[in-house]
């Protein structure tokens, strides 16, 4: 259990893994905390967008749709692995999940297979929406999957969480799929490795 980073924490921690950091709009007060709680924070959850194009993502994630309204994650993170802040707080990016797979994250034991939405994930879990088509073609570049590895690993490094903290939104919700293209299990790897 632990109460979510402050703004400035979450830039700098990212930025202290290395990373390159672009900071959108007034991201740090464009949140959903007026529709419902955020945190305690349990762990970090990985989508991808189903976009082509850097600009026109970062664009949707901060601003989101009609019936879906933004931010649709924290960061945004693009093919050539910069990281774009887009919002900070509550944000419309894991929905509702599995109680069981949130008590796996929490006890950071192996994940339960997720058959049931009953628990708010907008609460519970930092967001990083991943620019790719999502249709197992899409290429998943070097410089993006290392940006994965290093924004889950510096949350984690913070919370004092080890990977077992990090999930897909398919691990989370039933019928997600997100992220395809690589799986979870090897995210997790790298991000262990990156932890020692
Ligand atoms: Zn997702």
């Amino acid at each position: 259990m632990a109460s979510p980073m402050s703004a400035g924490s979450f830039l700098a921690a990212l930025r202290a893994e290395g990373l390159t950091v672009v900071e959108v709009g007034d991201w740090e007060h464009h949140n959903r905390n007026h529709k419902g709680p955020w945190g305690p924070v349990n762990g970090v959850m990985i989508h991808h967008t189903v976009t082509k194009g850097s600009a026109q993502t970062v664009k949707i994630c901060r601003d989101g749709y009609e019936d879906l309204p933004g931010p649709l994650c924290h960061g945004v993170i693009t093919k050539d692995g910069k990281v774009h802040l887009v919002g900070y707080g509550r944000a419309n990016h894991a929905g509702f999940g599995d109680d069981e797979v949130l008590r796996a994250v929490i006890a950071e034991k192996g994940l339960p297979l997720d058959n049931e939405a009953n628990t708010d994930g907008n609460r519970h879990f930092y967001g990083f929406e991943c620019e790719n088509l999502g249709d197992g073609k899409d290429p998943w570049p070097k410089a993006q999957l290392e940006a994965i590895e290093k924004a889950a690993a510096a949350l984690c490094r913070h919370h004092g969480w080890t990977e077992r903290s990090v999930i897909g939104h398919l691990e989370w919700q039933p019928g997600k799929v997100d992220p395809r293209g690589f799986t979870m299990a090897s995210m997790r790897g790298w991000i262990r490795d990156r932890l020692k």
